[in-house]
């Protein structure tokens, strides 16, 4: 079938996810059919450098073998056994093993789920559960920050703080509370990087006091906000936060679905950020996304607090633990422990990329490049000195991801924000070639800009 064969077809039957329906009709889609490597392929043939690892998850990059093992012996095994009324499974267990010995010292269990949207929903069933069961039931409030992404359920998307998505969504989940988000070159300079962290910090306290500290459960965030723009927090955020929590009688959330595995350069971003949280949902670079799963990691006072005084949890998935994407997601790590994936990161190629894309700061249109471990944005600006952005009605962003892609580089954009999150594998030379693209992309849209 050729190229538009397949485009008619999509146009006719085929609504995506995250797009504009009627703009793909007229546009039609473009259709990638194999990948290898850091490397997808569009049915042209041409090569294109995947630097968001496809939707921030294909940490061990394309085309691994040992991937494909572990998924056909696992489908021949045993393709399908759920975890529901006291069975099990190998490969369950062995990567709830897994996950445990990665994780902080204090997480020592793991509900599995089939994605990081329901793992979010889980967090919050878990939440609402564990205080309950601690004579608390008032503790209903959940706080999280505008611009989050936290999923598209129900749940996942009032969790999140995404204006478009509530203004889509009708009524969201009651009880969940949006204080604004350490976004420094968005939203904070008109202090220093340090002052607005801790101002940030700030505003979760005096939300606490405003819900009432007896009514407020938990606080969940990123340690570094992905889809929202890869928003690394002032240095001053989280031993701010930390301080403001310790204070009060809640949870803590730390959502790991794309700082988890490797990104930030630790196994969890958590430990980057030298946190202690009571639950982590999880997805995406577990598996690399080879096979989709997901799950909630569990500190020990709430997973104590779920096992001895909860009965039955009534509450899972048909493929929460599937066989199959256990089995991929446990080879995924062993290769990753194995290889030193997650210390190259750390030690050599997160602060190669961080001298590299640095350069791109000299760009008229880049008013801040900024990166930590494997993921970095660009902010594009109209003037660079004072720091004004391009009128939206440019969709300056989107002409800019548009050009990367036709010059032979994934590059996501969030508004005039360029993001950039590359398969863990990716080389110093392939950082250079990134590097080199985002710049020829950024060199045409300024052009186009001007015209
Ligand atoms: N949490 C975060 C931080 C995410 O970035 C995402 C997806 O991008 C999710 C949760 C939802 O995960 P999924 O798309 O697997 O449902």
């Amino acid at each position: 079938m050729n190229l538009h064969d397949l485009q008619a077809l999509d146009r006719a039957h085929h609504l995506h996810p995250f797009t504009d329906f009627k703009a793909l009709g007229e546009e039609g889609s473009r259709i990638i059919t194999r990948a290898e490597g850091v490397y997808i392929h569009d049915s042209e043939g041409n090569g294109i450098l995947d630097g968001m690892a496809g939707l921030w998850c294909v940490n061990l990059g394309y085309g691994r073998e040992e991937l494909v093992a572990a998924a056909t012996r696992q489908l021949r095994e045993l393709p399908y056994y759920n975890n529901f009324f006291k069975t099990t499974h190998p490969p369950a267990v062995r990567l709830a093993e897994k996950l445990c010995q990665l994780a902080p010292e204090h997480v020592n269990h793991v509900f599995f789920t089939g994605s990081g949207s329901e793992a979010n929903d889980t967090v919050l069933r878990m939440v609402r559960r564990y205080w309950a069961l601690k004579g608390k039931p008032e503790k209903q409030w959940i706080i999280s920050r505008e611009n989050a992404y936290h999923g598209s359920t129900v749940a996942g998307m009032s969790l999140g703080g995404m204006a478009p998505m509530h203004a889509q969504g009708g009524p969201l989940v009651p009880g969940i509370s949006h204080v604004r988000q350490p976004y420094w070159f968005g939203e904070g300079r008109d202090q220093s990087p340090k002052a607005f962290g801790r101002a940030c910090a700030a505003a979760i306290e005096a939300r606490i006091l405003e819900l009432g500290e007896d009514n407020v459960a938990a606080f969940i965030a990123e340690p570094v906000q992905g889809a929202g723009g890869a928003i690394m927090p002032p240095a001053s955020y989280w031993p701010a936060v930390k301080e403001v929590l310790a204070k009060y009688d809640m949870l803590l959330v730390v959502d790991e679905v794309i700082c988890g595995f490797g990104r930030l350069g630790e196994w969890f971003g958590s430990q980057y950020y030298d946190l202690e949280p009571d639950l982590m949902p999880i997805a995406k670079g577990l598996s690399s996304g080879y096979l989709p799963i997901g799950g909630v990691l569990l500190g020990d006072r709430v997973a104590e607090t779920l096992i001895e005084e909860g009965g039955e949890f009534f509450h899972g998935f048909t493929y929460s633990g599937h066989p199959a994407c256990a089995a991929v997601a446990l080879k995924n790590l062993e290769i990753m422990q194995a290889e030193g994936v997650v210390e190259r990161v750390r030690d050599d190629l997160g602060p190669y990329l961080a001298e590299r894309w640095g350069e791109l700061t000299e760009h008229p249109l880049v008013g801040e490049a900024r990166s930590l471990g494997l993921m970095g944005a660009l902010e594009l600006v109209a003037d660079k000195a004072s720091g004004r952005r391009f009128d939206k009605r440019l969709a300056a962003g989107n002409l800019c991801r548009d050009l990367c892609f036709a010059s032979g580089l994934v590059m996501r954009s969030v508004g005039d924000t360029m993001i950039i999150a590359p398969p863990l594998v990716i080389t110093r030379e392939q950082i250079d070639e990134l590097v080199a693209l985002a710049r020829r992309a950024l060199d045409e849209t300024a052009t186009r800009l001007a015209e």
